[in-house]
């Protein structure tokens, strides 16, 4: 596999109400087989799932959470409503959002757009992905795979990556079990996130800060094939039962 990396440059500030795959296909020629990924931020942007703070009132549990993390209590309230299941509320609030996504402070930001503004995670990141794919389609008649992406903190070490939180036109994982190593060795439970090393290369391109770089085109990669089962149910989330209930 010989991969051509390309960020998307010269988009402007996104707004709501801004048509962004059609803004994404002026500033560069897709290909059938193509896969872009976008940050969820500025999708959000351009579909107005953001809130402005000044809008919130923080209830007590919000104003509690805050006094210990040292927050906007009006912040940890979009948190909070942002949020289907809170696993931590300090030092930071790590929760699920309905989509099945589990983040710190729930991927609400508060960077990236104008103050006492803060952007949500699109509510269906995988039906946002379709939705971009669909519309390129409908821009350019190309087929491309759409990753909706977004910055997120990792356990174990330290340092954020790019994540994957909706996909459309590929599988989230492609599926090693069954295949043979070089000696001939079954495969038995090597599963490979491929969205996510695909979301944590974009990551790298888009930056975090003044970049400008919302989306990048990845060509020329190979197909795989596997399943969409990215997230563990809860019986299989260790860490997450853990949280929830420590022995
Ligand atoms: P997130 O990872 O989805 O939360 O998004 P970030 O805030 O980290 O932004 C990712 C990339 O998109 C960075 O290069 C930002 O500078 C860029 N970006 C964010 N908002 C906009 C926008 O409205 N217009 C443009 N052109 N770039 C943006
Ligand atoms: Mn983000
Ligand atoms: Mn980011």
């Amino acid at each position: 596999m010989r991969i051509h990396v390309e960020g998307v440059f010269g988009l402007p500030l996104i707004h709501q109400g801004d048509d962004l795959p059609a803004l994404i296909c002026e500033q560069t020629k897709l290909s059938d087989g193509d896969i872009l990924a976008v940050a969820s931020s500025v999708y959000s942007k351009a579909k107005g799932y953001t809130r402005r703070l000044t809008d919130i009132i923080p209830t007590s549990r919000a104003v509690r959470i805050a006094e210990r993390t040292r927050e906007d209590p009006r912040f940890i309230q979009a948190v909070l409503d942002a949020s289907s299941d809170v696993l931590l509320e300090y030092p930071f609030v790590l929760s699920e959002v309905p989509c099945g996504h589990i983040g710190v402070r729930a991927g609400v930001d508060q960077s990236n757009i104008e103050d006492n503004m803060v952007i949500l995670l699109p509510p269906d990141p995988m039906a946002a992905a379709a939705e971009v794919r669909d519309a390129i389609r409908c821009n350019t008649g190309r087929s491309v795979g759409v990753i909706i992406t977004d910055t997120c903190g990792r356990s174990f070490r330290r340092g954020q990556t790019g994540h994957a939180i909706g996909w459309s036109g590929m599988t989230a994982i492609r599926d090693f079990r069954g295949d043979t190593d070089l000696f001939g060795h079954i495969l038995k439970i090597t599963e490979e996130a491929v969205v996510d090393e695909i979301a944590g290369f974009a990551n790298f391109v888009m930056g975090e800060s003044n970049n400008g770089v919302p989306a990048v085109v990845f060509r020329n990669c190979e197909t795989w094939s596997g399943h969409d089962d990215l997230y563990f149910n809860k019986d299989e989330d260790l860490i997450r039962a853990m949280l929830k209930s420590p022995v």
